[in-house]
């Protein structure tokens, strides 16, 4: 995993972001900023959220002159609240710089804007009107702006700010480095990155990279015959409160929808080759909750609000890692069960290795909700080894369990609790088994095993301790990082 000092940033910079808490980069960051620090032109697809303010505000702050008090840089935004925005996240990366960052948009006084420009302005960020505005009357100098940066240019298109935005980018220096954040490239702004861009490289990011980790995420290989028998099971298994199937194509779709109401399951499909009618009224009935399986394309289900659909079944492995990530990152998002199983043949597995990589998540095989349940919390602690690895009777609280006497053996009972917290967030065994002593007084004896997952962790504890643990721990701190335990499922 990349860490914000593999990328080529000052000491200062990094003391600061330590300080904002920031851990490590994000998308746009990781891929934006060593492009950025190498001198290139880059064109950032990436929305509000992602990160992108960072992305180009680091390598800009890291390479000004702060002995030249000249306006190096220049930040416009479409927007007085954009201006504003940047102007503060900037100021707050730039704590450990000695560099000053100006607003300047419409609105405020012009005068105090002018005598703020008199003094030094390594970096302006701007709206456009006021830009010109201020250039024209000779207070604000684009001679020095070595680099340019336009914060979210489709914004500024749809404002109609497109050709005051080439009248200020023809009036700073050619040698210039420009860097260009949009949510959408649409071609007017591909016209003005091919006329006012020396080479730029395209970074594209969605903001769902970020909330695909919230979603539980499982995968089925099968070979191609067995896959529709394979799905009906999963769904039996996971009775899904709504579902969207997602298939590749018009044809598959429609295929599947009809095999699937053969075997006897309330669906639908909604696919680009019905009537408008149709698709309205399918649409209408799962957004009432009356259907509860969609079979669907990406491009029909594009206009349905998947906020409340429980599970996302990717039928048709997906062949671009966004779509996946669009695919599931809207489920989920109301309550804890968002779940995304993906299906492959076993030629397609290395696909799901792709998605895991590209979209930096973890994708398990599926198991039935029972076994996952079973399976979670069962022991695999080292210091506790199960009968069958030992080959002999375990201790159990200092008792033999497993003796030839006929008696039952009283072992007390067991809570598991749940803990949402796991190794992404940096967490142990250790670090477990020491909030529970340190942080709920849970007594070292009363602890059993610790299972530490990729995003969270089971904790068996003998059941008089558990409410205690659960309530102590609720909503604390571990490692930096607000956790939630409660008592497992099943
Ligand atoms: P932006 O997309 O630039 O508006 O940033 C969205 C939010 O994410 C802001 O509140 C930033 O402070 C925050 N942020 C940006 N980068 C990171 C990071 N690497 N780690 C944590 N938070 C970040």
């Amino acid at each position: 995993m990349t860490s914000f000092s593999d990328l080529g940033l000052s000491e200062e910079i990094l003391r600061t972001l330590t300080e904002l808490g920031y851990e490590e980069p994000t998308a746009i960051q990781e891929q934006a900023i060593p492009e950025l620090v190498a001198g290139h032109d880059v064109i950032g697809q990436a929305q509000t959220g992602t990160g992108k303010t960072a992305a180009f505000g680091l390598p800009l702050l890291d390479y000004l002159d702060p002995a030249s008090g000249e306006t190096q840089a220049l930040v416009l935004t479409p927007t007085r609240e954009l201006c504003i925005q940047v102007t503060q996240a900037l100021r707050a990366y730039a704590e450990h710089l000695p560099i000053e960052v100006i607003a300047v948009f419409g609105g405020q006084a012009v005068a105090t804007q002018q005598s703020r420009l008199r003094q030094d302005s390594h970096v302006v960020v701007a709206t456009v009107g006021r830009t010109l505005d201020l250039v024209n009357r000779g207070s604000l100098d684009l001679t020095s702006a070595r680099y340019v940066v336009l914060d979210e240019a489709d914004e500024m298109l749809d404002l109609g700010f497109i050709d005051d935005v080439e009248r200020i980018l023809r009036l700073s220096p050619s040698g210039r480095q420009t860097s260009l954040f949009s949510a959408t490239i649409p071609p007017p702004i591909e016209r003005l990155a091919d006329r006012y861009m020396y080479d730029p490289v395209t970074i594209r990011v969605t903001p769902k990279q970020l909330t695909v980790d919230a979603i539980e995420q499982a995968f089925v290989e099968v070979p191609a015959r067995q896959k529709v028998d394979r799905l009906i099971d999963v769904l039996r298994a996971e009775e899904p409160e709504q579902a969207i199937i997602f298939c590749r194509t018009k044809a598959g779709t429609a295929k599947l929808d009809e095999t699937l109401r053969a075997r006897g399951l309330g669906v639908k499909a909604l696919h680009g080759d019905m009537s408008q009618g149709q698709r309205d009224g399918v649409m209408l009935s799962f957004k009432d909750h009356r259907l509860r399986l969609l079979v669907a394309t990406d491009v029909a289900a594009r206009g349905l609000d998947i906020e409340h659909v429980t599970h996302v079944i990717n039928y048709d492995v997906p062949d671009v890692t966004d779509t996946y990530v669009h695919r599931i990152g809207r489920t989920g998002r109301v309550g804890r069960t968002g779940r995304a199983i993906t299906f492959v043949t076993p030629a397609q597995r290395p696909e799901i290795d792709r998605i895991q990589r590209e979209a930096k998540t973890s994708i398990g095989e599926w198991e039935p909700p029972e076994e996952r349940l079973e399976h979670a919390p069962r022991p695999r602690h080292r210091e506790h080894p199960s009968p069958v690895e030992t080959g002999g009777p375990v201790k159990t609280d200092g008792r033999e369990a497993g003796g030839d006497s006929g008696e039952v053996e009283q072992v007390p009972a067991v809570a598991k609790l749940f803990m949402n917290r796991g190794q992404r967030s940096g967490i142990d065994e250790d670090d477990v088994r020491w909030a529970l002593i340190e942080g709920a007084v849970v007594p070292e004896d009363a602890i059993g095993s610790i299972r530490v997952l990729e995003r969270f962790s089971f904790v068996e504890l003998d059941s008089a301790h558990a409410e205690q643990a659960v309530e102590r721990l609720e909503g604390t701190k571990l490692k930096g990082k607000q956790i939630r335990v409660e008592y497992a499922r099943g």
